[in-house]
């Protein structure tokens, strides 16, 4: 790294100065200094003190086949040798995009198509338009409102924000933007009330129907969900709710857009999160995993029906970076990885199975009121009493309590309130999974004792 020995053990100072982190109060992290994290390896992070921790949260969702892959780093420099730019807006392309292209939809099903983007932020934006631009080259300018979900996510931009319903980003920047609309979310933990998780399913997929009657279904483009809500806890839905969501889209004519940012790429034991729940979306958002987050790149998988409508006319859309051959590059090769070492069929068949038997573990701790996971995501509740499902009365810093405890002993997880969420490297160990929850029993038993 070319820098001065000095400047780098002043890292820390000169990023309390300078560095605004996203999603951050810079003035606390400043007044507890941030963790400079150095290196990587496997499932494992190494931070400038020499702590190690086991990351249970593949970064953000993103490290899918774990840290220190030398042939992606190969990939990459012999991409940036060959050709480190090129775009693909004038009649031109470059070798690694078309490659990725055909490998991504290859085991995307009925959805073709891909276009390229750096984030699955600007991946939102450009189904976004292009569910608008299909139904007005329909003959339906009309139908251009968006329908998404409370508490769900799907990234930062003006878009990304307004469509995720995240109310504390709402409340900043006067957001959401106008024609989108958030119905609830299929949480039964904590608003199911007295139903089954089954018929909470089908009511909240319900509001779905009742928001088309609200708004007319001529004046509404697309649907958004998440198969799994990640950010809003890893909230997993009951069984019955997404065929009904996908029932309700078909019959009323409106788009379905599943967003597989973190769902995408094995995270749930198959390449794609709708093929888990059994639903067939027409536009797919994707990022993090595409690449393991080696280098940004994200892009939406678009089926035969928008593809053809998108394909006759122009589409003004587009990044300088939609494409990019080093990113493309490090992507074609992750993907090399997670078809050779069968990383999907390992989450499925092997990790996945024994992720859910120890999580499920939890079950019998006083503070866990619910332990889902599907693949290698999961989410745990925690809970003041669990007959009652009561929550403890400042659910945030109940879950920031047990997320640092986790750290101080060497686990990486992370918190949405009082949820736990786990959601590891694709190649974590049955070894390193037992760490992950024994550590986690640890920091909950003195959470228990401390906040109760
Ligand atoms: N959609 C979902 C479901 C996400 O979880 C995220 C990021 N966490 C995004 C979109 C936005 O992706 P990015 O941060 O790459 O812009």
């Amino acid at each position: 790294m070319p820098t001065s020995n000095a400047a780098l053990s002043n890292l820390g100072a000169i990023d309390a100065a300078h560095h605004l982190h996203p999603f951050t109060n810079m003035t606390k992290l400043n007044a507890t200094g941030t963790r400079i994290i150095e290196r990587g390896q496997g499932s494992h992070i190494f931070d400038s003190k020499g702590n190690k921790y086991l990351d249970a949260f593949a970064g953000l969702w993103c490290v899918n086949v774990g840290y220190g892959r030398k042939e992606i780093a190969d990939a990459v420099y012999r991409q940036m040798q060959e050709l480190p730019y090129y775009n693909a807006f004038f009649g031109t392309t470059t070798p690694p995009t078309v490659l990725l292209s055909e490998k991504i939809t290859a085991h995307a099903g009925h959805l073709k198509h891909v276009f390229f983007t750096s984030s699955g932020s600007e991946a939102t934006d450009t189904w976004f338009r292009m569910a608008r631009v299909y139904w007005a080259a329909k003959g339906k300018p009309s139908k251009k409102q968006i329908i998404a979900r409370r508490n769900g996510y799907h990234g930062s931009t003006v878009a990304g924000a307004s469509l995720g319903g995240m109310k504390h980003m709402h409340e900043q920047g006067s957001l959401p933007i106008e024609d989108i609309h958030h119905i609830g979310q299929p949480y039964w933990y904590v608003e199911g009330g007295d139903l089954s998780p089954e018929e909470f399913g089908l009511k909240i997929a319900r509001e779905l129907e009742a928001k088309l009657d609200e708004l007319g279904e001529d004046n509404v483009a697309a649907f958004v969900g998440e198969p799994i809500q990640g950010a809003g806890g890893v909230i997993v839905p009951p069984e019955t709710y997404w065929p009904e969501i996908a029932r309700i889209c078909k019959e009323r004519n409106i788009l379905l857009v599943t967003d597989e940012v973190i769902c995408g790429f094995g995270r749930l034991g198959s390449w794609f999160g709708h093929q888990h729940f059994g639903v067939e979306p027409d536009l797919a958002p994707v990022a993090k995993g595409l690449s393991s987050g080696y280098l940004p790149i994200g892009g939406v998988l678009v089926s035969d029906r928008v593809a053809e409508v998108i394909k006759a006319g122009d589409f003004f859309h587009g990044y300088t970076y939609s494409g990019h051959p080093v990113c493309a590059a490090a992507a074609l090769e992750n993907l090399r990885i997670i078809e050779e070492e069968k990383l999907v069929e390992r989450v499925r068949d092997d990790i996945g199975p024994y992720f859910a038997k120890a999580w499920q573990s939890l079950l019998d701790h006083d503070m866990v009121g619910e332990a889902q996971s599907v693949g290698l995501m999961g989410g745990l509740q925690l809970a003041l009493d669990k007959k009652t499902r009561q929550r403890f009365e400042d659910p945030d810093a109940t879950g920031t309590w047990v997320r640092n405890k986790c750290i101080e002993m060497g686990l990486i997880m992370r918190a949405t309130d009082d949820r736990m969420l786990a959601s590891p490297p694709l190649v974590i160990t049955h070894e390193e999974v037992d760490f992950m929850v024994s550590t986690l029993r640890k920091a909950l038993d003195a959470a228990w004792k401390e906040l109760r």
